[in-house]
């Protein structure tokens, strides 16, 4: 294995700012490893060697010209296909946007090209982000690279799979209920939900639009803090963007790495997020971590947080309304697919053929599902109270961050389940979604790291932080803190823990 792509972003931004190595050599040690492992683990929906390559050239040229260039110029980075790109193809996941094209960059990604990153590739997604393992894809599951009969989570399951395959040291993802998290905590990487509004979400294919929210992910905190710089700020193009002046968030996860920082803080745990069916080696991983945290002077508090249990009722209904209304454009006319019925038919005849052939089953779900909560008659009764809900559960964040700095909890109750385990039954990945959740409904920031294996099967476990809205930079720190405890404990970096692919050491280089 190439020793390159087992260094960290920062790592490899330090050794590209002093021209020990050159962006073109960083992205091509990426591009044999996704040469050599992506068939098995079906990370990336689409890879462009020449466009990668002559985008790295082109960074090291003004680079040599002397140009002053951002804290992670030229280190490779993989874009969840969720947002769109001018280089490669933007699909969403799904069969009706095969092989489409956006003429514009999302602003995420125009931040990170002007920023120096360069795209390595597009990563594989549950259709339209709606999913926790990424089998809803219509271009094949991705697998777990820690063990590759398990899904890697979802939606992002391919960013996360391709940060914890050594794929790419970075990727970008969507959170609408957990797609960034959830993923990170099932393949032992970190990802961050940012403040809604933190990050634009302007090219951002929509799912959810008052939940949606682009974030960062890597293989470690500093990492995944200093991508956050490079996509934050306000955006013209986006209306909910904030118009906030952010803290560096790389420079709070710097402060965080002395876990003396930790002294006085005060961590939440919420009673309603320790879900029926937490299994138990997370649940000791978990109290592990409190008691590291403890053990640092930090402070526990247990929380009652009473309409939490309600989040993911609420949730599935106010998701599928808005995704119902945002689905409505792929109409057959404007993008991608289009299948006429035999003999020519009808303009009705025409959108309802193509949208039959081009969604999956569980986006037909949503879209009726939504559609149903929104129509006269119902809409008070499902999606009006679904709205109640959402502001009882900010009112019960608001009353838990009186008490507590941060709130701490298992990020998933399981370890990565077997692919296909949970087979036809949308309801039981529905249910995985409690934990991560309810910070989508309140719009505040949330961040996934792991914090070690479940003894019972050797797989990774997340702990997720939560802090008010605007506070991106306290997870951070915390996160920061707690990543270093986790370093000691095991003498290596939890990452350097994962297990080399089986298959994959065909094909490698071994310098
Ligand atoms: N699993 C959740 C869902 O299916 C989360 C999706 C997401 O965050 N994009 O809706």
């Amino acid at each position: 294995m190439s020793d390159l792509i087992r260094l960290t972003a920062a790592e490899l931004a330090a050794k590209l700012s002093s021209g020990e190595v050159s962006s073109e050599e960083v992205t091509r040690a990426h591009l044999d490893r996704i040469a050599a492992v992506d068939e098995e683990l079906n990370a990336f929906l689409a890879t462009d060697a020449d466009a990668s390559l002559a985008a790295a050239r082109a960074l090291d040229a003004r680079r040599a010209a002397g140009e002053q260039l951002g804290a992670l110029a030229g280190v490779p980075l993989a874009i969840k296909d969720v947002l769109v790109t001018t280089d490669m193809p933007s699909t969403s996941g799904s069969k009706i946007l095969e092989g489409y094209r956006s003429p514009y960059d999302a602003t995420a990604v125009a931040k990170a090209r002007a920023a120096g990153l360069v795209n390595i590739g597009k990563t594989n997604m549950d259709e339209f982000a709606m999913g926790s393992s990424t089998e809803n894809s219509a271009y094949g599951p991705t697998r777990n690279p820690w063990a590759t009969d398990r899904v890697p989570g979802g939606s992002g399951g391919g960013s996360a799979a391709a940060v914890a395959a050594f794929e790419a040291p970075l990727a970008l993802g969507s959170d609408t209920g957990g797609s960034i998290r959830q993923p990170a905590g099932l393949t032992g990487t970190v990802g961050a939900k940012p403040t809604y509004g933190g990050v634009s979400r302007y090219g951002a294919i929509a799912l959810a639009s008052s939940l949606d929210q682009i974030g960062p992910c890597a293989r470690t905190v500093l990492d995944t803090a200093l991508l956050h710089d490079v996509i934050a700020g306000h955006d013209r193009h986006d209306s909910t963007s904030l118009d906030h002046a952010w803290p560096s968030m790389a420079e709070a996860a710097r402060a965080g790495v002395d876990p003396a920082s930790l002294k006085g803080l005060r961590v939440g745990v919420v009673k309603q997020l320790m879900v029926d069916g937490l299994q138990a080696g997370v649940k000791a991983r978990f109290d592990e971590a409190l008691a590291l945290l403890t053990a640092q002077g930090a402070e526990i508090v247990e929380i009652d947080a009473p309409h939490f249990e309600y989040a993911v009722a609420a949730y599935y209904l106010i998701l599928p309304a808005e995704a119902s209304s945002n689905l409505a454009k792929y109409d057959s006319v404007r993008f991608g697919l289009r299948v006429t019925p035999e003999g020519g038919g009808t303009v009705e005849g025409v959108m309802s053929e193509t949208r039959a052939a081009g969604f999956g089953a569980e986006v037909k779900r949503r879209i009726i599902l939504g559609t149903y909560a929104l129509s006269a008659g119902y809409y008070d009764a499902y999606y009006g109270s679904a709205q109640k809900v959402r502001t009882l559960i900010q009112r019960d964040f608001a009353a838990a961050f009186a008490q507590v700095d941060v709130i701490a909890s298992p990020t998933e109750p399981t370890t990565a389940w077997k692919l296909g385990a949970h087979g036809g039954d949308p309801l039981t990945d529905y249910l995985n979604d409690a934990t991560t959740i309810p910070a989508n409904l309140a719009g505040i920031p949330g961040l996934s790291l792991p914090v070690g294996t479940a003894s019972e099967d050797g797989l990774p476990v997340g702990l997720q932080l939560m802090a008010p809205a605007f506070e991106d930079a306290r997870l951070y720190r915390a996160g920061a803190a707690i990543e270093s405890l986790i370093t000691a404990r095991d003498g290596k970096p939890f990452w350097a823990q994962a297990p080399s692919l089986a298959g994959a050491s065909t094909g490698e280089a071994t310098n």
